[in-house]
């Protein structure tokens, strides 16, 4: 919903809790949007709780207008136009015995103080009523939000019991509101962290997602360290067996970890992969990054970027020594953005020039066909030249690109020429390739 306007949304917001209340209901606004307006930020999105049931809220705002996402859980979405965006109506409710670790068994709908007790943290239970601007707190979330600190509703051990969810969502919330974790909540997530992965692996990579792309991400990850949550979802970080950059992996732990720190700081709104590649960058080969995303359950896509940002973390540092050949197809990849701002990153946490990345940023300015100029030959023009079709096709044809590229031929003729010379070599399909 990228079209979404804050305010109009802000409106639609109200607008839902004044048709509730003209229906006899009560509706108030719930969760991260009370908890984001106290902090004087723009909430993202509203979720308005009341007693009306499902099929009343759908009753109310129509059946068009409506989608039953979560309606065993009694939650409602309420469509709205697109610049209002969609708003969550739930049924105040309580959640039943969680036997599993990650869902409750069942819910039962129920007041308002029961919907806010079984909520995760006290910044997140408080309500607020837009009509009469009036806060409604049980739990006393607004002296947590007052002394900045995320404190579990109730006994943190049974709550993080309950929902093991709850142990990575307190570090984000800590780390990316720039709060505390209260000690005893503290303590129980430092006890507990192990079993976080009873957690779903898409689930555990939502999370992290949520917080490697926020701009508090080396918060983020110091926290969980310290608590031992990422010795839990990141395994491969503890285990010593440093494979990426010999020069790194030489490194001392602690001398790691202030890099792969300073590193995460120093990116400016990275994609996933991007801030991904740089928390294990100091830790883990390219293939068992892949695996850590294979693991999450990322897409093909992001998997992929991941792991090739981590194999070419260092190619460009002599990008100014380099053949251009060699350059230019780190350059025409889909990734070089993020790997120039992985390189920057790692060259201003180290304190070192920055030169390198300067020279390839000039080189990306070329023209398009300058940059990556038709090739000169292609595989049709190898048929046309009497080459046969065999397994080292591609080989020829990528040395005749490499010459084209750095400018050892300049025309079709000459192209062709050096293929002669290749096959005459031995570099010919057709003589090694045993048939
Ligand atoms: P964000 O800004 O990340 O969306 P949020 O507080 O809105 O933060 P949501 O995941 O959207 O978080 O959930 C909305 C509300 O539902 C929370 O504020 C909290 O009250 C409650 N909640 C969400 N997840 C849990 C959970 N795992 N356990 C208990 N309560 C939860
Ligand atoms: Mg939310």
């Amino acid at each position: 919903m990228p079209q979404v306007d804050p305010e109009k949304q802000r409106e639609f917001a109200v607008e839902i809790v004044r048709r509730l209340r003209a229906r006899g209901f009560e509706a108030l606004w719930a969760g991260g949007c009370v908890r984001d307006r106290l902090l004087g930020i723009t909430p993202k999105d509203y979720d308005v709780a009341s007693t009306a049931r499902p099929e009343q809220i759908r009753e109310i705002f129509g059946i068009l207008r409506t989608v039953p996402v979560g309606a065993a859980f009694g939650v409602i979405t309420v469509i709205g136009t697109r610049t209002a965006g969609h708003i969550e109506v739930a049924t105040f409710r309580e959640d039943k015995s969680y036997s599993d670790g990650r869902h409750p068994d069942s819910v039962e709908f129920s007041s308002p103080e029961a919907d806010a007790r079984r909520r995760d943290f006290t910044i997140n239970g408080v309500f607020y009523d837009p009509l009469d601007d009036r806060v409604i707190d049980f739990v006393g979330g607004q002296e947590d939000l007052a002394c900045r600190v995320v404190r579990a509703i109730g006994d943190p051990r049974a709550r993080f019991a309950e929902d093991k969810l709850r142990l990575l969502r307190a570090v984000r919330f800590a780390a990316t509101l720039r709060f505390a974790l209260d000690p005893d909540t503290r303590r129980a997530i430092r006890e507990m962290a192990g079993e976080v992965t009873l957690v779903s692996a898409e689930r555990i990579a939502a999370e992290m997602r949520l917080m490697l792309v926020h701009e508090t991400r080396a918060n983020s990850v110091k926290l969980l360290r310290d608590v031992g949550l990422l010795a839990a979802v990141l395994p491969e970080l503890f285990a010593g067996q440093a494979t990426a950059l010999p020069s790194v992996s030489a490194e001392p732990d602690r001398v790691r970890w202030a890099l792969t720190l300073e590193v995460l700081d120093r990116l400016d709104t990275p994609t996933f992969p991007l801030a991904l590649a740089a928390l294990l960058h100091a830790f883990v080969s390219a293939a068992v990054a892949y695996e850590i995303c294979r693991r999450w359950k990322l897409s093909n896509r992001e998997s992929q970027r991941t792991a090739w940002l981590l194999e070419h973390q260092s190619a460009l540092l002599d990008a100014r020594q380099m053949p251009w050949s060699k350059l230019q197809k780190l350059l025409i990849a889909e990734g070089s953005d993020e790997l120039l701002r992985l390189h920057e990153a790692v060259a201003k946490a180290t304190n070192t020039p920055t030169a390198h990345v300067e020279h390839c940023r000039a080189l990306l300015t070329m023209p398009r066909e300058q940059l990556d100029p038709p090739p000169l030959v292609t595989g049709n023009d190898l048929i046309a030249h009497g080459v046969r079709r065999g397994k080292l096709y591609p080989k020829l044809l990528g040395a005749v690109r490499d010459a084209q590229l750095d400018k050892q031929v300049a025309s079709k003729a000459e192209a062709l020429a050096l293929v002669d010379r290749l096959r005459a070599s031995g570099d010919d399909p057709d003589q090694t390739s045993g048939d």
